[in-house]
């Protein structure tokens, strides 16, 4: 039995300047999964002084969808995984997209063909297809039979090259995070690396693009763990050395499974889709999460800093990110614990930076609010429903009360005016509310002051049973900013419309 393909030294130290690359097919829609493999080779690039390459794999023209890639360069863009050599970019390793560089593939596989690496077959998929169910039926695992391989199909007479494994021994594969993995060259048929339309296939094409860009360090799915083999293979045949290949968990829903897509005709259900949405860069970008948090939130799903500090900025993340840190168990999507980490980072945001992000979803939500211009109204108004937020896109719902006077009252709210202090409470409101539009904090602060203190005199009435109904009348909601802030944001006239509008409904009882 030949000895073990035996493993080189890793082509590089994982501290030294590492040349990283995301490498995806244009085939569908970009979700979150797909990027954190691209985030994870971005931060070891970034860490490491290194490049981050974008390359398009698209020698599948079956399954190519139009648009896609514009899409994924989209995306990455707007995560901040901006990447140094690629497609828009150029490099040393133009050109960044495969169908763009079939001449060189189809040498390549010539090459091996010359040296006795690969061969032509021209078995037909009719034939193939017969292999296959035989093999089926005899419980084998499905594999080619090698049928051409001493056959000596010369370059006219083949339809397709195919790569000659070894057809004994064992390879043994190195992972930065598996170690070891060891696979039986039996197993495995001749893999073709070039297709009858002169294509390469996915095996020979990332090994002739992974040397030619001098990609140090492969990061993908574990999906790609079983082919790795077969590129070990191909790459002791062209004598090349192999990167370091770091095979990453696969990303979850909480049964643990492969997350499903919402088009897999499995009739995943309402709740299931929508979570599956949730997974997509667009549902993200339109509910208005943040870059950064998304970010974060990504980097935690496999990875951790040792610590039990969980906020990072992107620049904090790719300082502190190591390949050893990374986990090799599942990685569980969680909408919480995303809904967390941008709650987190909204906090933090300057309060320039939030109304850059919260004016646009104001300006459609309430077109024609002069106040919007008013910068220091505007700041206001978010440094009171700040804290309310899990993403900006919901800002215009939680702050419909400085805009918009409440139409009718339901549930608590309308059980709050129907207390017994709601008309005492609304009708001292509006005596001690000023002449003048403009509140101060300072006024508004002193009036609810006032007005509790006397009312705890002459009536015995506590704190909440006079803010419930004042809020319930000012807002129409339960929940929101402080009383005070309230009356600073809609001013002394709109207060007077609203509780007039309330005690009318109280005392008609038309509530
Ligand atoms: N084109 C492959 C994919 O879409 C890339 C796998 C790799 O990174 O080697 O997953």
């Amino acid at each position: 039995m030949p000895a073990p393909t035996m493993i080189r030294e890793s082509k590089v130290m994982t501290d030294s300047p590492a040349r990283t690359r995301y490498a995806p097919s244009p085939t569908g829609k970009t979700h979150l999964g797909n990027l954190r493999t691209a985030m994870f080779a971005w931060l070891l690039a970034r860490h490491s002084g290194g490049q981050f390459i974008l390359r398009i794999e698209d020698t599948d023209q079956t399954r190519l969808v139009e648009g896609a890639q514009a899409e994924l360069m989209d995306a990455m863009r707007w995560l901040g995984l901006l990447w140094d050599e690629g497609p828009d970019l150029g490099g040393r390793g133009v050109p960044y997209v495969q169908s763009e560089n079939l001449p060189a593939y189809g040498d390549a596989a010539r090459n091996l063909v010359a040296r006795g690496h690969a061969y032509y077959c021209d078995c037909t998929p009719e034939r193939l297809d017969v292999v296959r169910k035989m093999q089926q039926q005899r419980g084998q695992p499905p594999r080619y039979d090698n049928h051409c391989r001493e056959r000596g199909l010369g370059a006219g007479e083949g339809r397709v090259i195919r790569f000659k494994m070894p057809t004994e021994g064992v390879t043994i594969c190195r992972d930065h995070l598996r170690g070891d993995t060891r696979f039986e060259n039996a197993l495995i048929g001749d893999p073709v690396i070039l297709k009858s339309d002169q294509f390469p296939t996915y095996h020979l094409a990332v090994i002739v693009d992974d040397q030619r860009m001098a990609i140090t360090h492969v990061l993908r799915g574990q999906e790609w763990l079983p082919s790795t083999p077969i590129h070990q293979q191909i790459y002791a045949a062209f004598g090349w050395q192999a990167p370091v290949w770091v095979h990453l968990p696969l990303v979850t829903d909480f049964q643990g499974k492969k997350i499903k897509k919402r088009d897999d005709g499995q009739g995943a259900d309402e709740e299931y889709a929508k979570y599956v949405e949730m997974t997509r860069i667009d549902t993200l970008r339109e509910k208005g999460y943040m870059p950064a948090a998304v970010m974060n939130f990504l980097a935690f799903l496999g990875w951790n800093p040792g610590t039990t500090e969980e906020l990072f900025t992107p620049a904090e993340l790719s300082a502190a990110f190591s390949l050893d840190r990374l986990s090799l168990s599942p990685a569980v999507f969680d909408v919480d614990r995303l809904d967390w980490f941008n709650q987190q980072h909204l906090r933090r945001l300057p309060p320039a930076e939030l109304a850059a992000g919260a004016l646009p979803y104001l300006k459609v939500a309430y077109p024609d609010a002069p106040r919007l211009d008013d910068s220091g109204w505007v700041d206001r108004l978010l440094g009171a429903v700040k804290e309310e937020l899990i993403t900006v896109g919901e800002v215009a719902e939680k702050t419909r009360f400085a805009f918009i006077d409440p139409v009718d009252y339901h549930g608590e709210v309308r059980e709050h005016l129907q207390s017994a202090a709601a008309e005492i409470a609304l009708n001292a409101l509006r005596e001690a509310l000023p002449a003048e539009d403009a509140v101060s904090p300072e006024t508004a602060e002193a009036i609810f002051k006032t007005m509790r203190a006397a009312l705890k005199t002459s009536h015995n009435l506590g704190g909440k049973a006079i803010m419930q109904p004042l809020r319930a009348a000012l807002t129409g909601v339960s929940g929101g900013p402080h009383l005070t802030d309230i009356l600073v944001l809609i001013g002394a006239g709109a207060a007077r419309r609203r509780l007039d509008q309330a005690l009318t409904a109280v005392v008609t009882g038309a509530l």
